[in-house]
C-alpha cells in the first residue's frame, strides 16, 4: 500500500499572513494555497520549475489595487508577486518563488470596441484567438500572430512583446498597442498612452510614484538616445527588456510610456487593460507551398520569396515535416502538401499572399509561379516542385500545423527531448543562412538532434536541440550552447532572443545592453519598482538591489524528474514528457481539448495540470522508497498488504482531515472526463487517462472507495439482469423516493432508463443470424464474407436499443447477414474508474471471444465510439500480446467500403453531424468519411464543431459532477443543438444522446438511423 505523502514545501509564515489578510480585505479573485495548485503553475514550456507560495487570481483592476495596496505595508514588504497569463514562456518568463498572479482565469472580458476609429479594449487575460473570434464578424483581427494564439493572453503578449508569422507586415504587439492600463505595486493605477513630450514633462513634474516613473524614462530615453539608436539592432522583432528606443518618435515630440512595458516581462507592473489598434481582415489569401531538396536551399531562397511581395514567408524543415505525418494533423493537410515524385522533400517555405483584391494577390502569383516553374525545371535553388493554396479552410489547417510543429518535436522518441532554451534566435534575414548553416555545426559538434522551423522573412528560427535534462551532464552541454549561441548571434549581427523573451536567460542581458544601458535600465527598474518585488530576477534588478539576475543555470525541473527511477518514468511516459506547451488549455468551446480545464478554468484540472501533479506524486512516493511499478505489479498480483480494514481507517481519517498529497492528486483526476481529448490532441500524446487509470488503483489500495464506484465497475454485469425486466426496472429509478435514495447514498444522479421493448424485440423480424460458433465455422469463406457481427456494448445495446436494431437493419438492408454476438463485457467502465485488475481479466475474456470471429475473417462492427475505441488502446495497452489482432470497427468505418442501393427520392433533411469527441480526435478521417457515407444516399452532411458534451460515460450522472457536465453542455452543445432541427441532428456518441435529451428534452438520431431511413 502507498504511504501517506506529506512532504510538501510549506507555505513560508510572512506570504500565509499577506494572504489571510488578503483574504479579509475587499479581494474579490480566488486565493490558491493548495500544493497541487502552486504546483500547477511551477513550470511553464521551459525546463525551469519553481513552486510559488500561493495563486492568486484576481476578478479586476480593483482587485490588483487591493492587491497591491496591502502588498505595500512595510511588514510585507518581503513579498514577491510574478504576473501570469498563459503560462505559455517557454524561458520560465512567470515563473517564481513569490505569488503567481494569474490574471487568465477571471480578467478575460473584452470591454469596449469602436470599429469606426479601429480599436479594441481588453482585459489583460483575454486569450488572443478570443478577441479574434469576436473581431472576426465585424471584419478585424489583432494582427500581431504568435503559434500559441489559442491559449497565450493579451497580457502575455504585452509582456513578451510578442510576435510571429507575417510580422513583416503587420508587426509586433507594441506596434499595436494603444494604450495600457498597468497597477503598480504601490497601488497606483497607472494610465498610458501616446502623448506629446510637453505633456509627459509636465506629468514629470508630479511628486508621486507616477511622475518618478516619467521623470527617469525621459530622462533616459531622451539623454541616451544616440547610445541606444546605436545599441538596439535594427530587427523586425524587439529584444524584450524596456524598449528605451520606441519611447519617442523620430523627432522627439511624441512620448509613449507603454512601449516601455510592452516587453518588460512583467517585471515593471501587472497589466491589467489594453487598449489596442486592429487590423481590417484581408478577404483574400493564397498560399504557396515551395518545396526543396535541402533545408539549406530553403533558408537561401526565402529571401526571394520575400522580393516576390510576400505577406509571410514560413520554413519547416524535413524533421519537423515528418514528425508532422506522424501525427492525427497530417490526416487533413497531406493532400496540400504532397510529395514530388522521384525527389526527396527535405524543406518547405510556405508563402503568403493576402490582399483586398484578389487581382493583387492573382497577380503576384502569377509573377512567382512562372519564376518557380522555370526554377523547378532548371533545379535552381534547390525548388522541386509547389503547391498553391487558395481556399481559406485549405489554408487555416497548413498553419495549424505549422503552429503545431515545436508541440511535434516534443513528441520525439528517447530520453533526449527538444527543448527550449536558444529557441528563438533572430538575425537579419540576409544573414540567416550562413547563421544557420554555422549553428548547425555547433550543434552537430554535440551530436544533438534537432528540429527547424521557423518565419525566414524575419530572420528568426525555432531550434530546439534535443536534449535529457535527467542527465546533469547534458545540463551543462546546455550551458555551453547557450553561451555560444549567444556569441553567434551576436556575429551575425542579431539576437539570442528573437521572439520569446529573456526570462532565465536575462544574464545575458548586461552583456548585450553594455554597461551603460544596462544602468538605465535598472535606474527605470527601480522607479516602477524599488525593492524588486514584481517578476525578480528578469530583465534587470533595481538599482539599490543586490539580489541576482535568474540564470540559466537556475533549477530545473529535470532536477526534481531524476529523482524518479528510470523504469517508472518510463512506465508513465506520456506524464514524464509532457512539455507544458500548454495546448491543452486551447481556449476555443468547440474544440474537444479538455472539457475539464475549459468549465473549471482551473490549470489543476487541465492535462498538462494532471500530468505534473502525477510526476509530482510519482517523486514524492519514489523518495519514500516506493517504487510505483512494483506497487502496481503486486496490486495486478494480489500480493498487497492493502486490507479493508486499513483502507475504511485511511478513509476515515481523510474524512476527519488528515493531509496526503495524493488527496490533492486524486481531486484533479476525478474532474477527469476520459474523454481522451488529450490522447490523441496534445502533440506529445499526454493519456491522462490511461495514468488516471493507473493512479486510481494504487489510490484506492489505500482509502476506500465510494459505492458509486463498484456500481460503475459492474454496470456491465448488472444491465443485462435488470434488462430482464427493463419495467420493473424503470418503475423504480424513475420514482421520486428511489431517485433522492440514489443521490444520497450512490450520488448518482438521472439514473438512465432501460429500452423498452428490449433489443431483441425490436430488431423484429429481420433475417439477423443467430449466434452459434460452430455453424458459423462451418460456413464457407465467401458466406462468412457476408456475415457482419455486431459487438454489443451495455450502453446503446440496454439503454439506446433502437439504435442498435437499426443498425441491423441497416447492415441487412445493404445486402449483409448481421449477427448480434452475445453480451461480452468491453470493461471500459471498470477502466474509467481504476479496477485495472478486474479491466485486465475482462478485456482477456473479450479479447479471445473476439480473436476467434476475427480469425474467421468476420467483419465485427461495434456502436458506441467510446467502447469501440477502447478495444484499440486500453486493451493494447492491458493486454499487449495477449489482446491478438481482431479490430472492431467503428460504423463509418465500415460503411465508407460498402456500397448503397440507389435512392430514387432526393434527401430533403440538411443533416448536421456532431460527433463523439473521442472518435473525432482519435480518427482524423471521422467527418470526411460520414460525408461520404451520406453522399452515397444523395444526403448533405455537415460536420458541427463541438467539443465535449458534458457527459462522458457515467460522469455526468455522478452528482459531484453535475454542475459541471451541464455547464460543458452549454458551453459548447447547447446554442449549435438549438440552431438545428431534432430531425436534422444526427449523434455517434451515446453519451451525447443521452445528454441533448436531458437537456434539451430530445434523442438526436444515430447516423445509422438516418441511413435506414433514407434507404427505406
Ligand atoms: C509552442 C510555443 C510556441 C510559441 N510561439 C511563439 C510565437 O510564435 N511568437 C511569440 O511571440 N511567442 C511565442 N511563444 C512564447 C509565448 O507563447 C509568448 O511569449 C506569449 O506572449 C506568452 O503569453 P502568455 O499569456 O502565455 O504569458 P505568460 O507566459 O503567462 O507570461 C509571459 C510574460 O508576461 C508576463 N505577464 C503575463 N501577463 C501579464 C500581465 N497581465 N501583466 C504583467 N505581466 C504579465 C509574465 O510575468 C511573463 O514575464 C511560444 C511558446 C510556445 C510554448
Ligand atoms: S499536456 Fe500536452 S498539450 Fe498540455 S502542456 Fe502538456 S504536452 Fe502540451
Ligand atoms: S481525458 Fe479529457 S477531460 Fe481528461 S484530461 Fe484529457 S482532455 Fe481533459
Amino acid at each position: 500500500m502507498i504511504p501517506r505523502l506529506t512532504a510538501v514545501d510549506a507555505i513560508e509564515k510572512i506570504y500565509l499572513e499577506f494572504l489571510n489578510e488578503l483574504d479579509k480585505s475587499d479581494f474579490s479573485g480566488d486565493i490558491e494555497t493548495s500544493y497541487a495548485s502552486r504546483f500547477s503553475v511551477s513550470t511553464d514550456n521551459s525546463v525551469y520549475q519553481a513552486l510559488p507560495q500561493a495563486v492568486v487570481l484576481p476578478k479586476s483592476t480593483d482587485d490588483l489595487v487591493i492587491l497591491t495596496k496591502l502588498a505595500s505595508k512595510p511588514q510585507y514588504q518581503a513579498v514577491k508577486f510574478s504576473p501570469r497569463g498563459g503560462g505559455t514562456g517557454t524561458n520560465g518568463q512567470s515563473l517564481t518563488t513569490g505569488i503567481v498572479v494569474d490574471v487568465s482565469r477571471h480578467m478575460n472580458q473584452i470591454l469596449d470596441f469602436n470599429a469606426r476609429e479601429g480599436w479594441v479594449k481588453v482585459q489583460a487575460g483575454v486569450v488572443k484567438d478570443q478577441l479574434n473570434a469576436f473581431l472576426k464578424p465585424h471584419g478585424y483581427f489583432f494582427a500581431p500572430d504568435l503559434s500559441t494564439s489559442n491559449r497565450a493572453t493579451i497580457g502575455g503578449m504585452v509582456n513578451t512583446d510578442a510576435s510571429g508569422q507575417g510580422s513583416l507586415v503587420y508587426g509586433k504587439t507594441s506596434d499595436h498597442v494603444l494604450g495600457l492600463t498597468s497597477v503598480l505595486l504601490s497601488g497606483e493605477v497607472l494610465t498610458t498612452e501616446k502623448t506629446s513630450t510637453t505633456n509627459a514633462e509636465k506629468i514629470a513634474q508630479q511628486d508621486t510614484n507616477i511622475g518618478h516613473v516619467y521623470r527617469q524614462v525621459l530622462a533616459t530615453c531622451r539623454e541616451k538616445r544616440s547610445q541606444i539608436l546605436d545599441k538596439f539592432p535594427r530587427l523586425n522583432r524587439f529584444l524584450t527588456g524596456y524598449d528605451l528606443e520606441h519611447v519617442f518618435n523620430d523627432d522627439l515630440t511624441e512620448f509613449d510610456l507603454s512601449r516601455i512595458i510592452t516587453g518588460s516581462e512583467g517585471s515593471l507592473a501587472f497589466v491589467a487593460e489594453a487598449k489596442l489598434n486592429i487590423t481590417p481582415i484581408a478577404p483574400y489569401k493564397t498560399l504557396v507551398n515551395v518545396k526543396y531538396d535541402s533545408f539549406e536551399s530553403a533558408l537561401r531562397n526565402a529571401p526571394f520569396l520575400v522580393e516576390a511581395n510576400a505577406t509571410s514567408v514560413e520554413t519547416i524543415d524535413s524533421k519537423v515535416l515528418n514528425l508532422a505525418r506522424e501525427d492525427i494533423i497530417w490526416e487533413s493537410v497531406k493532400h496540400l502538401i504532397e510529395d514530388v515524385p522521384g525527389k526527396t522533400l527535405e524543406g518547405i517555405n510556405i508563402v503568403e499572399f493576402n490582399a483586398v483584391e484578389q487581382a493583387e494577390i492573382d497577380y503576384k502569383l502569377e509573377q512567382l509561379t512562372e519564376r518557380l516553374e522555370q526554377m523547378v525545371s532548371t533545379g535552381e535553388g534547390g525548388i522541386i516542385g509547389y503547391q498553391v493554396t487558395t481556399d481559406l479552410p485549405s489554408i487555416g489547417l497548413i498553419y495549424e500545423m505549422r503552429k503545431k510543429a515545436v508541440g511535434l518535436l516534443g513528441n520525439t522518441k528517447g530520453s533526449k527531448k527538444p527543448i527550449a532554451f536558444a529557441e528563438d534566435t533572430a538575425v537579419p534575414p540576409e544573414n540567416l543562412a550562413d547563421f544557420i548553416m554555422e549553428f548547425r555545426e555547433l550543434l552537430d559538434s554535440y551530436q544533438l538532434n534537432y528540429g527547424m522551423f521557423g518565419h525566414v522573412d524575419a530572420g528568426v528560427l525555432h531550434v530546439r536541440p534535443a536534449l535529457d535534462m535527467n542527465d546533469p551532464e547534458q545540463e551543462v552541454i546546455l550551458r555551453q550552447i547557450s553561451d555560444k549561441v549567444v556569441a553567434l548571434t551576436a556575429k551575425y549581427g542579431g539576437l539570442m532572443w528573437g521572439e520569446h523573451g529573456k526570462g532565465y536567460r536575462s544574464e545575458y542581458g548586461p552583456e548585450f545592453f553594455g554597461e551603460s544601458l544596462f544602468l538605465e535600465l535598472r535606474k527605470i527598474k527601480s522607479v516602477f519598482d524599488p525593492l524588486n518585488r514584481v517578476n525578480p530576477g528578469k530583465i534587470c534588478t533595481p538599482i539599490s538591489s543586490d539580489e541576482k539576475l535568474v540564470s540559466v543555470d537556475d533549477t530545473k525541473r529535470g532536477y526534481f524528474d531524476r529523482q524518479i527511477p528510470v523504469e517508472v518514468k518510463e512506465s508513465v511516459e506520456t506524464a514524464m514528457n509532457c512539455n507544458g506547451n500548454g495546448l491543452c488549455f486551447n481556449w476555443d468551446a468547440s474544440s474537444p481539448m479538455c472539457p475539464s480545464y475549459k468549465v473549471t478554468r482551473d490549470r489543476r484540472h487541465s492535462p498538462k495540470g494532471r500530468a505534473g501533479l502525477m510526476r509530482e506524486w510519482l517523486r514524492q512516493l519514489s523518495n519514500q522508497g516506493i517504487d510505483f511499478n512494483d506497487e502496481e505489479k503486486a496490486i495486478l498480483k494480489g500480493d498487497d498488504d492493502s486490507s479493508w480494514f486499513a483502507r475504511r481507517r485511511n478513509k476515515k481519517k481523510k474524512n476527519q482531515g488528515e493531509y496526503d498529497y495524493s488527496h490533492e492528486v486524486m481531486e484533479a483526476m476525478d474532474e477527469c472526463l476520459a474523454c481522451k481529448a488529450c490522447s490523441s490532441q496534445c502533440p506529445i500524446k499526454v493519456d491522462v487517462p490511461g495514468f488516471r487509470a493507473r493512479f486510481l488503483q494504487l489510490y484506492y489500495a489505500r482509502y476506500a472507495r465510494p459505492l458509486k464506484d463498484y456500481l460503475v465497475a459492474s454496470i456491465e454485469n448488472s444491465a443485462p439482469l435488470m434488462a430482464k425486466a427493463p419495467r420493473l426496472f424503470n418503475f423504480l429509478v424513475d420514482s421520486a423516493p428511489l431517485k433522492a435514495l440514489i443521490k444520497k447514498t450512490v450520488g448518482y444522479v438521472d439514473t438512465p432508463l432501460l429500452s423498452v421493448p428490449p433489443l431483441h424485440k425490436q430488431v423484429g423480424d429481420v433475417n439477423v443470424l443467430d449466434w452459434d460458433l460452430a455453424r458459423i465455422q462451418q460456413m464457407s469463406e465467401a458466406q462468412r464474407l457476408k456475415l457482419v457481427a455486431i459487438v454489443q456494448d451495455p450502453f446503446t445495446s440496454f439503454y439506446d436499443a433502437d439504435v442498435v436494431a437499426d443498425w441491423v437493419k441497416l447492415i441487412a438492408k445493404l445486402g449483409y447477414t448481421p449477427i448480434i454476438l452475445p453480451f461480452v463485457p468491453n470493461g471500459k467502465p471498470q477502466h474509467v474508474k481504476g479496477f485495472l485488475k478486474r479491466f485486465a481479466q475482462t478485456a482477456k475474456t473479450a479479447a479471445d471471444f473476439l480473436n476467434q470471429l476475427d480469425e474467421l475473417k468476420i467483419t465485427l462492427v461495434g456502436t458506441d465510439p467510446s467502447l469501440v475505441l477502447c478495444y484499440r488502446d486500453e486493451y493494447q495497452k492491458a493486454l499487449g500480446e495477449q489482446r491478438g489482432d481482431f479490430n472492431v470497427l467503428l460504423p463509418h468505418e465500415w460503411l465508407k467500403d460498402v456500397a448503397f442501393p440507389a435512392v430514387s427520392e432526393t434527401v430533403q433533411t440538411q443533416y448536421k453531424l456532431f460527433s463523439h469527441c473521442s472518435e473525432k480526435t482519435a480518427i482524423a478521417s471521422t467527418h470526411k468519411d460520414w460525408q461520404s457515407i451520406f453522399a452515397k444516399v444523395g444526403a448533405q452532411l455537415t460536420p458541427v464543431a463541438v467539443g465535449c458534451c458534458g457527459m462522458a460515460g457515467t460522469y455526468g450522472h455522478e452528482a459531484s459532477h453535475l454542475d459541471n457536465s451541464k455547464q460543458i453542455y452549454q458551453m459548447s452543445w447547447a446554442d449549435k443543438v438549438k440552431q438545428n432541427k431534432p430531425e436534422e441532428i444526427l449523434a455517434t456518441g451515446y453519451s451525447c444522446r443521452s445528454q441533448v435529451k436531458r437537456e434539451d428534452g430530445f434523442k438526436p438520431q444515430h447516423p445509422v438511423q438516418a441511413l435506414l431511413k433514407i434507404i427505406q
